[in-house]
């Protein structure tokens, strides 16, 4: 058998030599490409070498057919990377790792489709659960992308392999060729703007995820806000809403999907699947799922089975009727709003390094608050806000105080849950959200085997 080498004379300078940047120049280079790798970091140039790339600064002299750059760094604002400015004035794109994946993937011929997933919250979770749903009903499919694996560490599918990719707003604007089969836009809020220049700078590179669709490739459009319903599509369009019904698309009245045929699966009992905000997301993944041959009974199976993603109202243990839930995912206070809807009643553990609108906009969802729980650096402040809204609290200081504290809470009949939702991010006491969540759980089956 040959070789495969689909890359074979092309010149690539890879910068960013992370998680995702490592696997994806040995894989190029694998495939016959002839590929220079770089990194800010000595860590990661050290990396390289030792995997046995070449390593080199394409920002000197850009030699190069086209830079693969990391999402991480930004090719054009706040202010481009030296690689990328120097990509640009040589004329040369600046790609991302899914455009690579595509080109492989159709080089060695097959046929396997690729969906794309975007919008600013519920990317990673629309992706893990129509993964699941496609796989649970035997068909061959990988979730990747920005929740991991990277593009370039997926396997190289048959034509009857379908991928279902997280697309960030970065790697969006990085692709050149790839065309997403199904491509879906689930909802649009301000983030990620020092990187955007401002929202519609955000939105025009989120609505790239439609670009060189097809009129029979579907796009599937959240309609629960304004700008993404605006969204132009030049492919089949399927709209999906959390709450409002849609001809011809897929919706939730209360817990229950709807399609034109009627009700199909009741996400009261998906236990992973908690809230109106996981509403939207199950109806995306449905859309894309019954677009993609799955039988309604098959998707309602799906939709129950569905174990939920680590950090994200994950259910980690009920001792003695109390739920632990990990939502050490919520960095910010609209993300803990959607837990906070989820649940009647909690003892809830927050606080680390604080977002600059604090708790406020939570304000509506205090009374659900039977006691709070305060950690980190932002402590002090949250407290105020609470004692002002006559929420009793308590400052523990750090995760490891804060759980007992809660749990004693909870034991005592405040409330049903004890909910870890931070409303910040980690940094002060944890390398990143997944530590501050692994600590949570880690502390919680403790106590249960003790219990
Ligand atoms: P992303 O990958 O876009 O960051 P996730 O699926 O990881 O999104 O969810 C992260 C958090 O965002 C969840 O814990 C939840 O609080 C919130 N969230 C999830 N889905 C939605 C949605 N459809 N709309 C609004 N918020 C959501």
């Amino acid at each position: 058998m040959s070789h495969f080498a689909p890359f074979a004379g092309e010149r690539i300078a890879l910068v960013g030599l992370g998680k995702a940047g490592l696997p994806a120049a040995a894989r190029l280079a694998e495939w016959g490409a002839d590929v220079t790798c770089w990194d800010d970091k000595p860590a990661g140039r050290e990396a390289a070498l030792a995997a046995g790339l070449r390593v080199a600064d394409p920002a000197l002299a850009f030699d190069y057919d086209a830079l693969l750059l990391s999402p991480g760094i930004p090719h054009l604002l706040p202010r481009p990377h030296p690689a990328a400015a120097a990509a640009r004035a040589a004329g040369k794109p600046i790609l991302c790792d899914v455009e690579y994946l595509y080109r492989a993937v159709r080089a060695a011929g097959s046929a396997a489709r690729f969906v794309g997933i975007t919008g600013t919250n519920g990317k990673s979770t629309t992706t893990a659960l129509l993964a699941h749903l496609l796989v649970a009903a035997g068909r061959q499919a990988v979730a990747g992308g920005n929740l991991g694996p990277a593009a370039l560490a997926m396997p190289l599918l048959g034509d009857a392999g379908i991928y279902v990719l997280e697309m960030s707003s970065y790697s969006l604007e990085r692709l050149a060729t790839a065309r997403f089969d199904i491509a879906m836009l689930l909802n649009l809020s301000p983030d990620h703007i020092d990187r955007h220049g401002d929202m519609a700078g955000y939105a025009a590179a989120k609505a790239h995820i439609f670009d060189r669709q097809r009129p029979h490739d579907l796009a599937i459009l959240g309609q629960d806000d304004a700008l993404t319903a605006a969204t132009p599509v030049l492919a089949r369009l399927l709209p999906i809403s959390a709450h409002a019904p849609q001809p011809g698309g897929i919706w939730a009245a209360g817990a229950v999907l709807h399609d034109q045929a009627g009700p199909f699966a009741d996400l009261a009992t998906a236990r992973a699947l908690p809230g109106a905000h996981n509403a939207q997301n199950a109806a995306a993944a449905s859309a894309a799922a019954l677009a993609l041959g799955l039988t309604h009974a098959e998707v309602s199976h799906g939709l129950q089975s569905y174990p939920g993603l680590p950090h994200r109202q994950e259910l980690v243990a009920e001792i003695g009727g109390v739920r632990f839930v990990n939502d050490s995912k919520a960095t910010n206070a609209d993300s803990t709003l959607c837990a906070l809807a989820s649940y009647p009643r909690v003892v809830w553990i927050a606080g680390g390094q604080p977002k600059a609108d604090g708790i406020a906009p939570l304000t509506p969802w205090f009374p659900r608050i039977a006691r709070a729980v305060l950690i980190g650096e932002a402590a002090p402040a949250f407290a105020a806000v609470l004692a002002q809204a006559g929420v009793p609290h308590e400052i523990a200081g750090t995760l490891d105080t804060a759980l007992p504290a809660a749990a004693a809470a909870a034991f005592s009949g405040a409330a049903p849950v004890v909910l870890l939702s931070p409303a910040c991010a980690s940094w002060d006491q944890f390398t990143g959200f997944e530590q501050r969540g692994d600590r949570f759980r880690e502390l919680v089956l403790a106590m249960k085997e003790h219990a």
